[in-house]
């Protein structure tokens, strides 16, 4: 029991465990963490995706034989409901959403149009 404690303590000084509980990344409180989207869920972060950790995206340009927009063969992790992680509690998770997702946001639709305007890559982003 006291080494499954120590365990736990280690897990939560980290900031996550199984049970999504972990001290928030913003105001170190300790108590049940929410997902947060990373970028917002609104800027076409809301389906699976892949993620990659920077080592394997490291090889994109390290790998002279590899364009730098290839990611073919690199090991990911696959998120079902989009790119992000358990590290703010539920009112930092808000709060950061309100102070900087609205913009991040515009930014993003306005960089998915511009794709979409020009056809970039032969390939059509969601845009409504
Ligand atoms: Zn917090």
């Amino acid at each position: 029991m006291h080494k499954n404690k120590q365990k736990y303590d280690k897990i939560l000084l980290k900031g996550c465990d199984f049970m999504n509980n972990g001290i928030c990344k913003i105001c170190g409180k300790k108590g049940k963490l929410t997902f947060e989207h990373i970028p917002p869920r609104k800027a076409f972060n809301d389906r699976r995706a892949k993620l990659f950790t920077g080592n394997e995206l490291s090889k994109t340009i390290s790998d002279k034989k590899r364009l730098p927009w290839d990611l073919s063969g690199l090991k990911y992790k696959q998120q079902q409901r989009g790119v992000g992680l358990y590290s703010l509690c539920a009112s930092c998770n808000s709060l950061t959403g309100t102070l900087y997702g609205d913009e991040y946001i515009k930014f993003a639709w306005t960089i998915g149009k511009l794709l979409n305007e020009n056809n970039m890559e032969g390939k059509k982003y969601r845009w409504n």
